[in-house]
């Protein structure tokens, strides 16, 4: 079946000519590319009756109806109020949708008010569309054979929305399949991927480009829309070559969910044995390499060096430096590396020493600094990190700091 698909986009500031309906030129080539015919797009200002007659129209003509803007806490956004009412719903509290808002504001710490609990009234019976770029969720519906879409109105949220969440509930609608390529990356922020690929990102339509922040890594999503999956990832490879050429070592896997992951099954093809020295993180990084099925063939063991005692007398770091320069230094962390190899016997070994937090050491080293070194038998490398920043916890500068620590291990065996 032929769809036909309307755009109402919801906002006096469009029709005023204040604000460009950038929405309506974005969706519809995400709509196009989606082999989705886009026969209509309307503007209609922040007035209940015009809204109406608007959503009639459009609902007598159109079999998809994708609405924009009018989702946020305020009383002139009415959406969803009369959007629902056309289609006879009522609306109904979703108690996830306000764990979510709630979760928005705590990380953003931003103060919420009550009004922002009114976004989470959706139609009754509708499937929420999650909004991770700001607080508003969105809904999609389907009554009498009209299947509606509402998405928030500023870009930054409408249009990652409708690559993640609205885009795969449509893809339902149609022929074919939509299949996706992750690609991991570490050591770039979403930001420094996001400017490095963004012409690319916006130009693509079919395969999309997307990247998504992750605990500080970045996911870069290929997804393309095609009858079979084979047809799908024969789109997806020059895109990927591409952003490889791009990238370069930057991306640590492809499909993977962590770099452990790819450290295993690295280690193993190049028969290398790890050990670990570990003192920030507590035996973090040996707990996720022993995750990975498969990691007794590669991981030797690990000293969770906590105390200046145990870095001296069991990694045999120097005395004399401890005393000197304290156990949160360069030096320190490379004999921490080195002292690992020596007693565990393994080919390469990882050591972490730093201030995880939440409070300064006493030698007033700040919450972040860590030193993360590799032994290996050409030598060893170390690197000093600032993990730190007002809102960093503890968690995140232990798991960033192994994160740079298996890193570390990756690139080695990369380039063996
Ligand atoms: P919020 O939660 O921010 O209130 P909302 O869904 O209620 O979201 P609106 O209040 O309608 O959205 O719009 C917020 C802003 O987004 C507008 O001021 C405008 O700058 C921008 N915007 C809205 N609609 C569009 C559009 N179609 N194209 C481009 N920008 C838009
Ligand atoms: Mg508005």
């Amino acid at each position: 079946m032929e769809h036909q698909v309307e755009l109402l986009a919801v906002g006096t500031e469009l029709l005023l000519g204040n604000t460009l309906n950038t929405n309506a030129w974005d969706l519809s080539r995400l709509l196009s590319g989606m082999g989705l015919n886009v026969y209509h797009h309307t503007v209609v200002g922040d007035n209940p009756q015009r809204l109406q007659q608007a959503v009639e129209v459009a609902k007598s003509r159109a079999d998809i109806l994708i609405t924009t803007g009018g989702l946020g806490p305020t009383c002139d956004d009415l959406t969803k109020k009369v959007v629902a009412g056309v289609f006879g719903l009522p609306l109904e509290f979703h108690p996830q949708c306000q764990q979510s808002i709630r979760d928005y504001f705590a990380r953003s710490g931003r103060e919420m008010t009550d009004n922002n609990l009114q976004q989470a009234y959706l139609p009754k019976g509708c499937t929420v569309l999650e909004n991770r770029w700001g607080t508003a969720p969105g809904c999609a519906f389907c009554v009498d054979g009209v299947h509606v879409v509402m998405l928030p109105g500023p870009p930054r949220e409408c249009i990652p929305m409708f690559r993640e969440e609205a885009a795969p509930y449509l893809a339902q609608l149609t022929q074919g399949v939509i299949h996706s390529r992750t690609l991991r990356i570490f050591g770039l922020g979403e930001s420094g991927v996001e400017q490095l690929l963004r012409d690319r990102m916006n130009a693509l339509i079919n395969p999309t480009l997307a990247p998504y922040a992750k605990e500080g890594e970045v996911e870069l999503r290929i997804t393309a829309k095609a009858d079979t999956v084979e047809q799908a990832q024969t789109m997806i490879a020059p895109v990927e070559a591409e952003v490889r050429g791009l990238l370069g070592d930057l991306i640590y896997g492809a499909d993977v969910s962590s770099l452990e992951e790819v450290v295993v099954p690295l280690l193993a093809q190049k028969g290398l044995t790890l050990g670990t020295a570990e003192s920030c993180t507590g035996g973090l990084i040996a707990k996720r390499v022993t995750d990975v099925p498969g990691a007794s063939a590669v991981l030797r063991g690990g000293v969770v060096s906590y105390t200046n005692a145990v870095k001296h007398q069991v990694l045999g770091v120097s005395q004399a430096v401890l005393d000197a320069q304290g156990a949160v230094c360069e030096e320190v962390a490379r004999q921490m590396a080195q002292g690992a190899m020596r007693v565990l016997g393994c080919d390469l070994a990882v050591s972490t020493t730093g201030v995880a937090g939440p409070d300064s050491d006493e030698r007033g080293n700040p919450v972040g600094l860590v030193y993360v070194a590799l032994a290996t038998p050409e030598g060893c490398e170390a690197v000093e990190l600032h993990l730190g920043g007002a809102a960093q916890r503890r968690d995140r500068v232990r798991t960033m700091a192994a994160n740079h620590a298996l890193d570390l291990v990756r690139r080695y065996c990369q380039k063996k």
